[in-house]
């Protein structure tokens, strides 16, 4: 790693002119991996990834690279949480693709005008980036066929079901076909997430990256996963270990934070409350 460039990734030369002119030089680490794997594979994958890693660019240049424009079947279907992430991904790809000549992208969410978002989905659009209601309502409506699509992307997996999207996602991910390529990205790998991955995506690939921090670029970061039981145990071993330690432990109630500092406090170590 470190060494690969984008043109060492089988991408339509359009897409590597375009992501010359923004200055893309070296492709994020989920990018070195997610690139070449939905290049040359139709398996289903899951990414574990935050915003801010590239993950757009990771799943958008090989979808928009194998698109084929001379069909304006719908062939790619993204869908994630909210209104803005969903103009922000489309204008992303809509930059990624300038260079291609007759690709349409077209993002349909709610809050807006339907009847737009159904002409424009008329004219044909390979790539449509959608919030689960506003998609559903337009499969629905008979405006968007996805009987077809070549992959659909889960984006911000963990946000759309805990916005409660499950039902909507359900409805939409039975329109699809069955040989289809799934793709899951999501922040967070929460129960509800996992029973998604198990009912709808089989025989997957999992990545996982970490978000790049560059505000915090001297923190080495380390996780210790401990019993619930032994959680003070540990602050005390880790405090111990660390003599001039100077931290901060986050509870999620009042009595928790209350209840640690004490305990902290008749063992002799400096602590307090804040809540
Ligand atoms: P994302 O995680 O998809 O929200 O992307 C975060 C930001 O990184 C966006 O502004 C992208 O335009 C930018 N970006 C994505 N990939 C690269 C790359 N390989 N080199 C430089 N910037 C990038």
């Amino acid at each position: 790693t470190g060494k690969t460039t984008f043109q060492n990734f089988s991408l339509k030369k359009e897409i590597l002119k375009a992501i010359k002119d923004l200055n893309f030089i070296k492709p994020t680490p989920i990018q070195e991996i997610v690139i070449p794997f939905l290049v040359k594979s139709k398996q289903d994958l899951i990414g574990t990834a935050q915003t801010g890693t590239g993950k757009t660019a990771a799943f958008g240049l090989p979808s928009l690279s194998l698109t084929s424009v001379e069909n304006t079947k719908t062939q790619t279907l993204i869908l994630c949480p909210t209104r803005e992430l969903c103009i922000q991904i489309s204008k992303d790809l809509k930059n990624y693709s300038k260079y291609i000549k007759g690709i349409n992208i077209v993002p349909v969410y709610g809050g807006a005008k339907i009847d737009v978002q159904m002409r424009a989905l008329k004219k044909g659009a390979q790539v449509v980036v959608g919030t689960p209601g506003r998609t559903k309502d337009l499969i629905k409506r008979k405006k968007l066929y996805i009987e077809f699509i070549d992959r659909v992307i889960l984006d911000e997996a963990d946000e759309m079901l805990s916005m409660g999207f499950k039902e909507d996602l359900e409805f939409i991910l039975s329109k699809t076909p069955k040989e289809k390529q799934t793709l899951l990205f999501s922040a967070t790998m929460t129960k509800k997430v996992r029973e998604v991955t198990k009912n709808y995506m089989n025989d997957t690939k999992e990545v996982s990256v970490a978000r790049k921090n560059i505000a915090s670029e001297n923190v080495n970061h380390v996780n210790y996963i401990v019993q619930a039981r032994d959680r003070y145990e540990v602050i005390k071993r880790v405090s111990d270990m660390n003599p001039d330690i100077y931290g901060i432990v986050f509870c999620r109630t009042r009595r928790e934070t209350k209840d640690v500092a004490n305990k902290l406090m008749h063992d002799n170590y400096n602590a307090d409350t804040l809540h």
